[in-house]
């Protein structure tokens, strides 16, 4: 019998576990076991596998060692073909649509800041899914419970993105990019000359959400007007429960009211700026709410369909998006997210220079 690639199986197995919204430690189980499997000689995992002393090793344990056996032996392992079978169904009609037009996600986080694996794991991730780039929109300075970047390490992010991408597969690229805070006057929280620089600017309000409409309105409507943010972030701000356990700054049950801002002035700022509007696809935020996108929707402005991602697995929530903005009659062609890289960097460029 040939083996299977036990490092692909432990990989696929926190894939799946991540989609599936459990627990961040059940996660990192496999994720060790992987690289602790990938930095072993292959006769010595042989040997180990034989002897069955695989989980005297750090990183490995019982549950885990049963997987690389088993992959070994050429079987499938127990545990992933448990969870592939409980695997959801497949997505239909419009929404489905919507997904294979999908070339990439353009919000997503790694360890630089809260994320919970390194940019090369997710853009691996990225590249089995299908997609051609992945805009990586780690925090800003003032979110420091996130571990925002401040100038100085976004910089070497940018340096060290470039080395990833030499890496990486032909026909699928890291993007530069942003979560950037909206803060309380509006202004974004980066250099502008960062702001320049980066493929795109991912701009979200994360902070002081209960703050009166005409208050948050103003906050809005500035950002949106500032020529290097391109997308607006989870708008709403709502978290709503979600199964699963969650991961780690984003705790399972904790729910929040969508914040108070002039919708209509919002979405036709957008509109008039070309800017587009985040479908946010986190299960536990769903945001902008259905009736606030159909509005969105009539006062013509552009969407992007992303995952907010802080795991590999989360990058295939973009399902959940689509499945919003089918119900909501967005067009696929103002979903900018399905356009071309080229079109998509054309995009940004154009409303980042002003006049
Ligand atoms: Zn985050
Ligand atoms: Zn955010």
């Amino acid at each position: 019998m040939t083996s299977r690639d036990p490092i692909a199986d432990l990989r696929r197995i926190a894939f799946l576990l991540e989609r599936a919204n459990e627990a961040t430690y059940r996660v990192k189980a496999f994720r060790s076991a992987a690289a602790t499997v990938a930095a072993l000689p292959a006769d010595e995992l042989n040997r180990r596998a034989a002897d069955g002393t695989l989980a005297e090793l750090t990183g490995i344990g019982d549950v885990t060692a049963r997987c690389v056996t088993e992959s070994l032996a050429g079987e499938e392992p127990v545990y992933l073909r448990r969870i592939e079978s409980t695997e959801g169904t497949d997505l239909k009609g419009a929404a489905a649509v919507l997904r294979s037009a999908l070339r990439g996600d353009c919000h997503c986080h790694s360890d630089w800041s809260d994320g919970g694996s390194p940019i090369e794991e997710m853009a691996l991730a990225a590249v089995e899914l299908g997609h051609e780039y992945m805009v990586l929109t780690d925090h800003s300075p003032k979110l420091t419970v996130a571990h925002g970047l401040t100038a100085a390490r976004l910089r070497k992010q940018l340096d060290h993105v470039a080395k990833v991408n030499e890496a990486l597969p032909e026909g699928f690229r890291i993007l530069t990019g942003i979560e950037v805070d909206i803060l309380a006057d509006g202004s974004l929280d980066q250099e502008d000359e960062l702001l320049e620089r980066l493929d795109v600017v991912v701009g979200s309000v994360h902070s002081g959400l209960r703050d009166d409409s005409a208050k948050m309105t103003r906050r809005m409507l500035a950002a949106i007007e500032n020529p290097h943010l391109d997308i607006l972030g989870h708008m709403t701000g709502r978290k709503v429960a979600a199964s699963g356990e969650g991961d780690k700054g984003h705790r399972r049950g904790h729910t929040r009211p969508p914040s108070d801002f002039d919708l209509t002035r919002v979405v036709a700022a957008v509109a008039e700026h070309g800017k587009a509007i985040e479908i946010n696809s986190r299960p536990d935020r769903l945001d902008p709410p259905k009736r606030m996108l159909t509005v969105a929707v009539e006062a013509g402005c552009l969407f992007s369909i992303d995952t907010d991602a802080h795991a590999p697995g989360q990058l295939d929530w973009q399902r959940y998006g689509c499945e919003r903005a089918a119900l909501c009659g967005v067009p696929v062609d103002r979903v900018v997210n399905s356009w071309s890289m080229d079109r998509l960097l054309d995009w940004t460029v154009s409303h980042s220079t002003p006049g």
